[in-house]
């Protein structure tokens, strides 16, 4: 969510006469978009913008922004931890970004900005005909949450659930198709919910109107609420070719018990039936969830419970997080809190039993014929390196200028299930199929835990498979 927010403010800036650069220090402006779902990340925020105020010492006239959730969740605090800070502007300010560095510019004020606003902001942006140099991106479709599961700081910092229009995300969606964009990620805290406040069409309505579009080859979205996930979405997956064989839906815990605390709102019992009702329609469906161990009064045996679901389910992947106090959210004021080390103790047992179903589900693959959709190149020996602990965000993609040998180069794509493949140019392999943004079908060789490695069908392959069809 934050890269697509950072993408729009980027984008934005340009119209008041900015453009990106790869290097902090050739910059005119620095805005750093911040995240506030653990303290961590936050603790983050705050080392690097010390490190900013150590440049505009040396730099005066750099103007520096602080957006996103901790932006909101600070606001003018921050200015006074950081005096050296120019704008702070939170998550529902972004369409004013522009015009408020147009101020700080000619005036050389200070401004904060986190006004929450009860529309939904929209940028309009002129056509762009620039080629993307990527074949999938994110498209936001709603903002905020209703949902105050009690760890969780979005609903105080994003503010309340609020869908975009579709004729809006549609038109947004074609434009980067004309691009180059062939994957789309729909992206919404809850996205089974979208549309129902505002009386706009359901979610598995809009998906099928994006699936219309032509020259998009795939949508996955992010994520879906357990509690709210329809029969009519279970069926799309079956129904809609262009929606990938993958879905987010995060349990967060696999105790009752636990899972009431944090009023997710559905029982273990419940969401392992909702499993089962979507592998009886979709059998090959990849699944990721995030979980989060340590929650407050978590004991050994709820803990277990999470293990135990986790065993019945076998997850393709997984996000898992030791258990953070966020400000506002009511969880920071329950007892019991666990304490620090027994967190990562529980964190490193569950990644390890996870580790072990992935590389079962990857190993499986192994000798199948995978649909990917090519991304670009990658860092040869990318395959076997650990890089996270589920499917999302894996892989190292390279500039093309980068790599010299032909024969030397890797390709890094996606399976329908979101898994990462490298794969190398084979001699045999019709070489015009290999460029970014397409799909290509590639026999799977080798599994590790955080990826595959695979090699094209050769041309006479591919005849083969179409006889077959024939
Ligand atoms: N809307 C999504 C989650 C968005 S936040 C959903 O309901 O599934 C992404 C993940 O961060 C959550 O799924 C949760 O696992 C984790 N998370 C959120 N707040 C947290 C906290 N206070 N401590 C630890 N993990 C947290
Ligand atoms: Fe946070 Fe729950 Fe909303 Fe997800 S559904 S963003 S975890 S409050």
């Amino acid at each position: 969510m934050n890269v697509y927010d950072s993408e729009q403010i980027a984008r934005s800036l340009e119209s008041v006469g900015y453009r990106m650069t790869s290097s902090v220090k050739a910059a005119d402006m620095i805005l750093v978009n911040t995240c506030a779902i653990r303290e961590k990340a936050e603790q983050k925020v705050f080392s690097f913008l010390g490190r900013l105020g150590d440049m505009k010492k040396v730099r005066p006239e750099l103007i520096i922004a602080v957006g996103g959730c901790v932006a909101q969740q600070e606001g003018r605090k921050i200015l006074e931890r950081a005096p050296y800070i120019d704008l702070v502007f939170g998550t529902h300010a972004v369409s004013r970004v522009p015009e408020m560095i147009k101020r700080i510019e000619s005036e050389s004020c200070r401004i904060v900005d986190v006004e929450v606003s009860e529309i939904i902001s929209e940028i309009e942006f002129p056509a762009d005909d620039r080629k993307q140099e990527k074949s999938g991106t994110f498209v936001t479709i709603m903002q905020g949450c209703d949902n105050y599961c009690t760890y969780c700081v979005v609903p105080y910092v994003r503010g309340r659930e609020m869908s975009r229009n579709p004729e809006n995300i549609i038109r947004e969606i074609r434009n980067l198709v004309a691009t180059g964009v062939r994957e789309i990620t729909l992206l919404g805290q809850n996205v089974n919910s979208y549309g129902i406040k505002e009386e706009l069409c359901s979610f598995p309505e809009l998906l099928a109107q994006i699936a219309e579009i032509e020259g998009l080859l795939r949508i996955r979205f992010t994520t879906s609420h357990p509690k709210d996930l329809s029969e009519n979405l279970m069926l799309a997956f079956k129904n809609l070719d262009k929606l990938c064989r993958h879905i987010h839906l995060p349990v967060q815990s696999g105790s009752n018990r636990i899972l009431k605390k944090m009023n997710r709102k559905y029982t273990r019992e419940q969401y392992l039936e909702r499993i089962e009702k979507l592998r009886g329609i979709c059998p090959d469906i990849a699944m990721t969830s995030d979980m989060i161990v340590g929650f407050p009064g978590e004991t050994r045996a709820d803990f277990e419970e999470t293990l135990n679901l986790m065993k019945t389910v076998e997850y393709d992947g997984l996000f898992a997080f030791q258990y953070s106090d966020r400000p506002n959210a009511a969880a920071a004021r329950f007892p019991e809190k666990i304490s620090e080390k027994e967190k990562r103790e529980r964190l490193l047992e569950l990644l390890e039993l996870q580790e072990y179903f992935t590389l079962k589900k990857n190993k499986a693959m192994i000798g199948s014929v995978q649909e990917i959709l090519v991304d670009g190149m990658s860092k040869r020996g990318a395959g076997s390196r650990r890089q996270g602990t589920g499917s999302r965000g894996q892989g190292e993609s390279v500039n093309e200028n980068d790599v010299p040998n032909k024969n030397d180069v890797q390709w890094m794509g996606r399976t329908s299930g979101n898994k990462v493949v490298n794969f190398t140019q084979s001699d045999e392999c019709d070489t015009d199929t290999l460029f970014v943004g397409k799909v290509i079908p590639v026999r799977i060789e080798e599994a590790f835990s955080h990826s595959l490695r695979g090699k094209p069908l050769t041309i006479t392959e591919l005849s083969g498979l179409k006889g077959d069809k024939t």
